[in-house]
């Protein structure tokens, strides 16, 4: 891609209304557009990022036998009225009127809706077990939209249910969701600590959370150093120096970012929706079931969090939007770097080319602020067929041979 085609400029400024250094970060480099407090568009840099975090996610939710579907987003009051959830989550869902009067809502959740989908199909354990998963946007009329990406009053969620014969079956599966959960957060760079939570607003009466501790983040939980005990400060009242419940050892609180969320519902929606099965006897059945909910938008603002530094956002290999960054700094040199580009373009690589007509200076600090791993730059003091390379994180910088570049990349993203 040519950065003088690319749409969507740097800033130099922080945005007036944004305090989170995700927020800002992602504006100044032109990944998002602020519509209003919590709701934010996708540009070409942003969306790509997105797109990365979200391809992730499926395969591992197709790795442990999900199936994608896709539900919609506009709802009808009757179905959440079998749950009696309308009532109990009108503060947080978005609730109109349509046509005739009609009372319609914004999806903050689906477990209604896929439980609707279960019921009509569902009727026998040879029917089970099913896990289904959709990537969608979820609606929550958030009090506090202050934290950009971090807490959305529209963001993208993948949320997985499991449909299970057993109580038995559902905790082999919500084990295996675990760790699903475990590889995707460390294919983003992040590590996440499984945590124990409280039901919340939204489902049931206990949940593990998937934590990011950074000083940035709006929880706070309870780790202990063993490893053998975390819990949310929501259901935890042990302070930093208190001794663990586990192994007696001092715990300390931590700041942190939720990344993720899975619980165990039982039969609360069977029951109240009627998802039942006949079983190998043909005894009629409850369906146990699950949800397993991670925001890809959320884990974007949690990257940045973790990923940044002065000059800017420092992306991990796998988020990145494009590989490398090909900086020309010598207008002398153009020819030769339009021809890089097209060779390393031919060999697969994606290339950022900041091809416009900007100081070196300019390139270099915009490089520094949108945050590929890798920036490859052609300059008046680089030598013949060589250009000079720096890694984001500083890691390593050096001279390649242009016929090593595209190995050098390739190398460089297998880690
Ligand atoms: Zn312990």
């Amino acid at each position: 891609m040519r950065q003088s085609q690319l749409f969507g400029k740097t800033v130099r400024e922080a945005p007036k209304d944004e305090i989170s250094q995700n927020a800002i970060l992602l504006s100044r480099a032109g990944y998002i557009d602020k519509l209003m407090a919590g709701v934010y568009s996708y540009l070409p840099l942003g969306l790509k990022v997105l797109s990365k975090i979200k391809n992730i996610v499926r395969s591992e939710m197709d790795a442990i036998g999900g199936q994608e579907i896709l539900m919609p987003a506009l709802h009808p009051r009757e179905v959440w009225d079998e749950t009696k959830r309308w009532e109990s989550l009108k503060e947080i869902m978005f609730q109109f009127k349509g046509r005739g009067g009609k009372d319609l809502g914004l999806g903050a959740t689906h477990e209604e809706i896929v439980v609707d989908i279960a019921r009509k199909r569902i009727s026998s354990y040879r029917d089970l077990p099913v896990y289904l998963y959709q990537i969608q946007d979820k609606f929550r009329n958030e009090p506090r939209a202050k934290s950009g990406l971090l807490r959305g009053r529209e963001f993208s969620m993948k949320d997985l249910y499991s449909f299970n014969q057993n109580q038995h079956d559902l905790e082999v599966f919500y084990s295996q969701a675990t760790q699903a959960y475990g590889k995707i957060f460390a294919r983003c760079g992040l590590q996440a600590i499984v945590t124990e939570a409280s039901g919340g607003a939204f489902t049931s009466d206990y949940s593990h959370e998937f934590q990011v501790a950074t000083p940035y983040g709006e929880d706070e939980i309870v780790v202990c150093p063993a490893g053998d005990f975390v819990q949310n400060t929501e259901i935890c009242q042990l302070k930093t120096g208190d001794r663990c419940p586990h192994c007696g050892q001092a715990v300390k609180l931590v700041q942190s970012i939720e990344v993720g969320n899975i619980f165990k519902l039982g039969a609360k929606y069977s029951q109240d929706m009627g998802l039942t099965f006949a079983d190998e006897n043909g005894k009629k059945q409850e369906v146990i079931m699950g949800c397993y909910g991670i925001g890809p938008s959320r884990v974007m603002g949690a990257v940045v969090e973790v990923y940044h530094d002065d000059k800017g956002i420092i992306w991990p290999a796998s988020l990145a939007p494009y590989q490398a960054h090909l900086l020309l700094l010598d207008q002398q040199k153009s020819a030769l770097t339009d021809q890089v580009y097209q060779e390393l373009t031919q060999a697969g690589c994606e290339v950022l080319y900041d091809d416009r007509q900007e100081s070196a200076g300019i390139k270099l600090n915009d490089a520094d602020l949108i945050g590929l791993p890798v920036k490859l730059i052609i300059g008046a003091k680089t030598g013949e067929h060589e250009l000079e390379y720096q890694l984001r994180d500083n890691s390593d910088q050096g001279k390649l041979k242009f016929d090593r570049v595209a190995d050098f990349l390739n190398q460089l993203y297998k880690k």
